[in-house]
């Protein structure tokens, strides 16, 4: 785990809610912020209502694109939970990462998960783990 994504606390705190919230259907958002720190999330409704896949649909995605930049913010991550299975990217995760720049966070709702958040960079079909670091 060589890179690194650093992370409100508040925003890791909310991300496992959100999760829990969402119960046995995946929840999803986006993350944003500025200096490369994520300050903000935005959730989203997981327009597959799946508990395996997710998929924000796109009308919602373009508006908190919009929002972001008009708050001066840089879309950061991306996240959805893992009711069901680990919190590592699925096959369907890994081939539809269209953005290489973003930390796709995995969070768990289960109560005994050891890491109910988990980050990766994924890109060119490649996974790599990433370091959170909360501040
Ligand atoms: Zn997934």
């Amino acid at each position: 785990m060589s890179q690194k994504i650093r992370v409100r606390r508040h925003v890791l705190a909310r991300l496992v809610k959100e999760a829990r919230r969402s119960g046995e259907i995946e929840c999803c958002g986006l993350l944003a912020g500025a200096g490369g720190v994520i300050s903000e999330i935005l959730p989203a409704r997981n327009a597959l209502a799946s508990a395996t896949k997710y998929e924000i649909a796109a009308e919602e995605l373009f508006g908190f694109f919009r929002k972001i930049r008009a708050h001066g913010l840089d879309h950061l991550g991306i996240y959805h939970s893992h009711p069901a299975t680990e919190s590592f990217p699925s096959t369907s995760d890994i081939e539809r990462a269209y953005y290489p720049d973003a930390a796709y966070f995995i969070i768990s709702p289960r109560a005994d998960a050891p890491r109910p958040v988990r980050a990766f960079r994924i890109a060119e079909s490649r996974v790599e783990e990433l370091e959170i670091v909360a501040e």
